[in-house]
């Protein structure tokens, strides 16, 4: 079986290994429009079903030698009840304290946060070179017809532009700043503080005083056009953080559904999707492979995630991302 995955991004590559391992003749074809860096956020404190995926993205990248460092997580504001609870039964190691360098009340997650090395497991992906088209289910490189018996669209924030098919998908630009700082514990934890509206990480983890600041604010746009994020993020963090001098901006393309939940699926005969990824990718993108892997292999289903959720739809706004609480 000759399976094609369009797109070498966290879910392409995540689904590369799943397909190999199973014994298909699998291959990649990455255009090199996505620029990744080393390490993305990876929770499992999200809501419902999401945490299975992350928990199944965790196991994913336990398997595949992919580094997880973990630091404690700080999460200030209000937290549903039912949520706290449902984090309580998965057995995650979480608090509430008051924090003195934060002037507040936290939930403090201790192995429920890490740095996920993604680039490692992007780059261990071998791809062919190109810039790939689906026409009528199947897949062209440069006007080249690429021979398939499984085709799989995951390419991200450009989906809804590779395809003659209208996908229930937006693309969007966001965005997070590299800010000096004057306490280097920040280097080491996480905040998502939703009271002011930012998240801070590590960015080495080592202790240096440099740490990443951003929020959940999004640009539609198409992934072609330029976007310049602003520093409204960096601001606001000041207020609780103190002094953070932004020197970089770090940004990419992202894409939504009209639930900001991700979807997976299939589209015709041989034609299968996996996308909506939005802002957690790292966190459940491996989860949503292995249920499209599952679907393809075994046929089975898992409706919260099925892009036929969606009926056919003219436009929709985005909405806020699911890993804001
Ligand atoms: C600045 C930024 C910070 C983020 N931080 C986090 C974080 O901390 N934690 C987290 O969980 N998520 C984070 N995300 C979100 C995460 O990156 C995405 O959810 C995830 O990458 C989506 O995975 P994907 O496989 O669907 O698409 P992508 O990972 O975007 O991969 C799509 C791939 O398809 C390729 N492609 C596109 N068109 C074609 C074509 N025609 N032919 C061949 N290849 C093509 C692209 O070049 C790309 O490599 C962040 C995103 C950005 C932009």
């Amino acid at each position: 079986m000759k399976v094609t995955i369009i797109g070498r991004g966290i879910a392409g590559s995540s689904l590369y290994f799943m397909f190999k391992e199973a014994g298909y003749n699998v291959r990649v074809i990455e255009s090199g429009f996505r620029k990744f860096y080393p390490t993305l956020i990876h929770s499992v404190l999200l809501k419902g079903k999401d945490i299975e995926l992350a928990i199944e993205s965790k196991n994913f990248y336990e398997k595949h030698k992919i580094p997880l460092v973990y630091y404690p997580s700080y999460t200030i504001g209000h937290i549903d009840s039912k949520i706290i609870d449902e984090w309580i039964s998965y057995g995650f190691n979480i608090s509430e304290k008051f924090v003195d360098w934060l002037s507040s009340y936290t939930i403090i997650g201790e192995k429920t946060d890490a740095l996920v090395g993604v680039r490692k497991l992007i780059d261990a992906v071998p791809y062919i070179e190109g810039k790939a088209e689906i026409r009528n289910g199947r897949v062209f490189v440069d006007e080249k017809e690429i021979d398939s018996d499984i085709i799989v669209l995951s390419s991200g924030a450009w989906n809804r532009y590779n395809i003659d098919f209208k996908l229930p998908v937006k693309s969007y630009y966001c965005w997070a700043w590299v800010t000096v700082n004057s306490n280097p514990l920040l280097d080491k934890v996480f905040v998502y503080d939703y009271e002011i509206g930012y998240y801070s990480r590590p960015l080495f983890g080592l202790g240096m005083k440099i740490n990443i600041i951003g929020d959940g604010d999004t640009i539609v746009t198409d992934p072609f056009t330029k976007q310049f994020g602003n520093l409204s993020p960096v601001e606001r963090a000041k207020k609780r953080l103190g002094d953070l001098k932004p020197v970089y901006r770090g940004e990419g393309y992202c894409e939504g559904t009209p639930d900001m939940r991700p979807i997976y699926g299939r589209i015709s005969d041989n034609l299968y999707i996996i996308g909506g990824l939005n802002g957690y990718g790292a966190e459940v993108g491996p989860g949503l492979a292995r249920l499209l892997f599952n679907l393809i292999t075994k046929g089975e289903e898992e409706k919260e995630y099925l892009i036929d959720r969606f009926p056919p739809m003219s436009d929709f706004e985005l909405g806020r991302e699911p890993h804001e609480l």
